[in-house]
């Protein structure tokens, strides 16, 4: 563990949509860092923003998160020291620190109708100013305005921004940000409604939850000062905060990886439909705004925690590259035990429909282990192991450069020779089909492709030999009397 204060962080998406790595990784810095310092890891669910709410999305968020292993302390789901953990559930919060802006004389009401504020927004537009509100109501007196609150009348709350000087926001990544206050609006912090809005919410809870560190977007930069601000204005201590890198797009140069071709791949649960281990992609998202050294690159959950530091967090655009999640895939399904990878492969299997057979599960794991880079890949190479039979298409049963009847003989002598043999176990059988290819002046990968075709159907697949023990003489005896059966009928035609 290291020598940091034991850190409080927080996640706190909003439940607007799906589910994706930008999350992701903002929630995989905050667990490895409340792991690391032997904190807390916060989950919080900031669904003020009723317009944009989405149902389901806040179950997607946690199916998420716990299918990627990082579980929380403290949530909504299980509650905690500072509960609840959902922002619908905490507007009295919002609406006591609100008024309590306004008593300290940093915020103000504002009565202001929706039709007064489009007009000031389209004169604003004519004249080519920024859209901001003009502080129609700052000027009011407090007493008044009290007593118009008391009277019913709509009213939001806004924060009073000072008109001079400047605010200073430091981020860690960035060092300090100074903006004139001049260029600040006048922020709302509570909507008519008297919910909040991000502004208010997200300090309010900070503080209140004793976050050390705050992860998330850089799209907050821009309100980065209106946020210390609050903080200033309610005397609060800030914690560090800490504004990630944006991610590019994946760029359309290059080899497209058939990853790359749709847009749902950004999705955390789509990444899982396709593939890919919770292992894979959180060692992927953690290089996107974070290095250890220029080498080391394969991390797993355990050792990211260990090595996580915040100095090493970076600001520069984090490029999305598909080609190196199938990498780091490739290099975490090679990693597992393969009890472990028959686990992770068998809902695959089973979702295209194979009845898997667990001793051929047992038995195929270490012959796909070495060949794929998405756990639905092994349908592809290894699926008909579990059909009792292949059909594989006559055409392709023909060897490289080879004719009908030449590969007739070919797969004829490979019978015989293998029916000859006592057991088909790895060794002497490749040993005999290497000395029959030599034979009959074919070259390995000639007679290996047609029996490729016989014995799995297929042009690519687990490693042929390998293939041939785990199907057994018998089946493979019978699989090459069809595929002569096949030439010949095609040689009739
Ligand atoms: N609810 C905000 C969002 O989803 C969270 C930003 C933050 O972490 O403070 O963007």
């Amino acid at each position: 563990m290291s020598d940091l204060k034991p850190a409080r962080v927080r996640f706190a998406p909003s439940p607007t949509g799906r589910f994706h790595i930008g999350g992701a990784r903002t929630a995989l810095y905050d667990f490895l860092l409340a792991r690391q310092t032997g904190g807390q890891f916060i989950l919080r669910i900031e669904d003020t923003d009723r317009k944009r709410y989405v149902p389901g999305a806040e179950g997607e968020i946690m199916e998420s998160l716990r299918w990627l292993g990082l579980d929380w302390d403290e949530g909504p789901d299980i509650g905690g020291p500072y509960r609840p953990y959902r922002q619908s559930e905490r507007t009295e919060f919002y609406q006591q620190h609100a008024e309590n802006l306004v008593a300290r004389g940093h915020g103000y009401y504002c009565f202001c109708t929706p039709e007064r504020l489009s007009q000031l927004r389209k004169q604003q537009q004519k004249l080519k100013q920024p859209p901001r509100y003009d502080g129609h109501c700052r000027r009011l007196d407090p007493e008044e305005a009290r007593g118009r609150v008391a009277d019913g009348e709509s009213f939001v709350i806004r924060f009073k921004t000072p008109r001079e000087g400047s605010t200073t926001a430091v981020d860690l990544l960035r060092g300090p940000i100074t903006v004139e206050n001049s260029t600040l609006d006048d922020y709302i912090l509570l909507k008519s409604d008297g919910l909040p809005v991000y502004h208010l919410a997200a300090m309010v809870d900070d503080h209140m939850m004793k976050i050390s560190h705050v992860f998330r977007g850089s799209e907050w930069l821009p309100t980065f000062p209106l946020h210390v601000l609050i903080y200033e204005a309610l005397d609060w201590e800030q914690p560090i905060w800490v504004h990630l890198s944006i991610f590019l797009n994946p760029s359309g140069k290059g080899k497209m990886s058939k990853r790359d071709a749709g847009v749902n791949e950004i999705y955390v649960l789509d990444l899982k439909q396709m593939g890919y281990l919770p292992e894979g992609l959180l060692n992927w998202i953690a290089l996107m705004g974070w290095s250890y050294d220029d080498r080391t690159e394969f991390f797993t959950l355990d050792e990211l925690i260990e090595k996580f530091s915040l100095q090493k967090l970076h600001p520069s655009p984090a490029a999305v590259d598909y080609k190196k999640l199938d990498h780091f895939n490739g290099n975490h399904i090679r990693s597992l035990a393969p009890d472990e990878l028959a686990d992770r492969l068998r809902p695959y299997l089973k979702m295209e429909g194979l009845e898997v057979n667990e001793g051929i599960l047992q038995q195929i794991t270490p012959l796909v282990q070495e060949r794929i880079r998405t756990l639905d890949e092994a349908a592809d190479i290894a699926g008909f192991f579990f059909h009792k039979t292949v059909e594989p298409d006559p055409s392709e049963l023909i060897g490289k450069n080879m004719t009908r009847e030449e590969s007739i003989v070919a797969t004829r002598r490979s019978y015989e020779v293998i029916e000859s043999l006592p057991t088909i176990e790895v060794e002497p059988l490749e040993a005999a089909l290497r000395v029959l290819a030599e034979e009959m002046n074919l070259t390995a990968g000639q007679l290996f492709g047609i029996l490729r075709i016989a014995i799995t159907g297929q042009r690519i697949s687990t490693p042929l030999i390998e293939s041939m023990e785990v199907i057994g003489k018998q089946e493979v005896l019978n699989r090459i009397t069809r595929a002569v059966d096949l030439l010949e009928s095609q040689a009739e035609r």
